[in-house]
């Protein structure tokens, strides 16, 4: 049985209040709805890491995670924030390579590489995130593409390592912008990420790889999502910053 995981992006949301407030409306729906076999993860900004860290203590399912870090150990690189620091306030979680991130500060899958490596040095689990914009699908090419954005960023992992790795298939014409791909265009573009992964790494360990779906997802249409066959959960942005939709989303199972 693959991990069913809900991640909630929050991306350069809330303020301090406000995160605190979420994450304790968080915490106690997911204590009075959720059974236990959903990994719930918060992906918070980096200065509330500590304090909603602290909130989440008390609800063993809920995992604290961040949106990225730094591809060095330490060092000159002012502004920046390593792996060792997250791990240190308790982060179990780094969504790497959002197509945020990749579009508006130049990420390569070579630099990915480098960044999915010191996280999972520090003990925690990569989110990855792939996805083709809505010209490479236009031009037939996305297939290829996001295999690539998986050979070339995780492909030199060992088997023990890449089994810590999430992958997140988000693709960006559906980020922040309403438009869901549809359960059939995301049920197949995992089910060739599985094939991709279980070319190079076997069956077992691509049937055991949690492949999440993200875009748009809400409570309206994360069931028929959840129900395919190669979807094992959603990184959820817009909606993750509603309690009730975030939780709906959660029991969409
Ligand atoms: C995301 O940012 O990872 C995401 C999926 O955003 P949204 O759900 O708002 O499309």
């Amino acid at each position: 049985m693959r991990q069913k995981i809900v991640a909630g992006n929050w991306k350069m949301n809330k303020t301090r209040d406000e995160a605190l407030a979420l994450t304790s409306e968080i915490v106690n729906m997911v204590r009075d709805e959720v059974r236990g076999d959903v990994q719930v993860v918060v992906c918070v900004p980096f200065v509330y890491l500590t304090s909603v860290g602290k909130l989440l203590e008390t609800q063993s399912n809920i995992s604290l995670g961040a949106q990225n870090c730094h591809q060095k150990a330490s060092g000159a690189f002012t502004g920046e924030i390593s792996a060792a620091m997250l791990q240190s306030v308790g982060t179990q979680y780094v969504i790497l390579g959002h197509s945020e991130r990749r579009q508006y500060f130049g990420e390569s899958n070579e630099l990915l590489k480098d960044k999915v490596n010191i996280v999972l040095e520090n003990g925690m689990k990569p989110i990855f995130c792939c996805g083709e914009t809505l010209e490479q699908r236009e031009q037939g090419i996305h297939f290829d593409l996001v295999c690539s954005q998986l050979t070339e960023s995780l492909f030199h992992l060992t088997p023990e390592q890449f089994a810590n790795v999430v992958i997140a298939y988000e693709p960006i014409w559906a980020i922040g912008t309403g438009k869901t791909a549809t359960s059939d265009q995301a049920q197949e573009m995992h089910a060739k990420l599985r094939a991709h992964i279980a070319s190079k790494y076997g069956a077992a360990v691509a049937d055991a790889t949690s492949i999440l779906y993200g875009g748009s997802a809400n409570p309206g249409n994360a069931r028929e999502l959840f129900g395919q066959s190669d979807v094992d959960g959603g990184l959820i942005g817009g909606a993750s910053l509603k309690s009730r939709d975030f939780l709906d989303i959660i029991k969409s199972f």
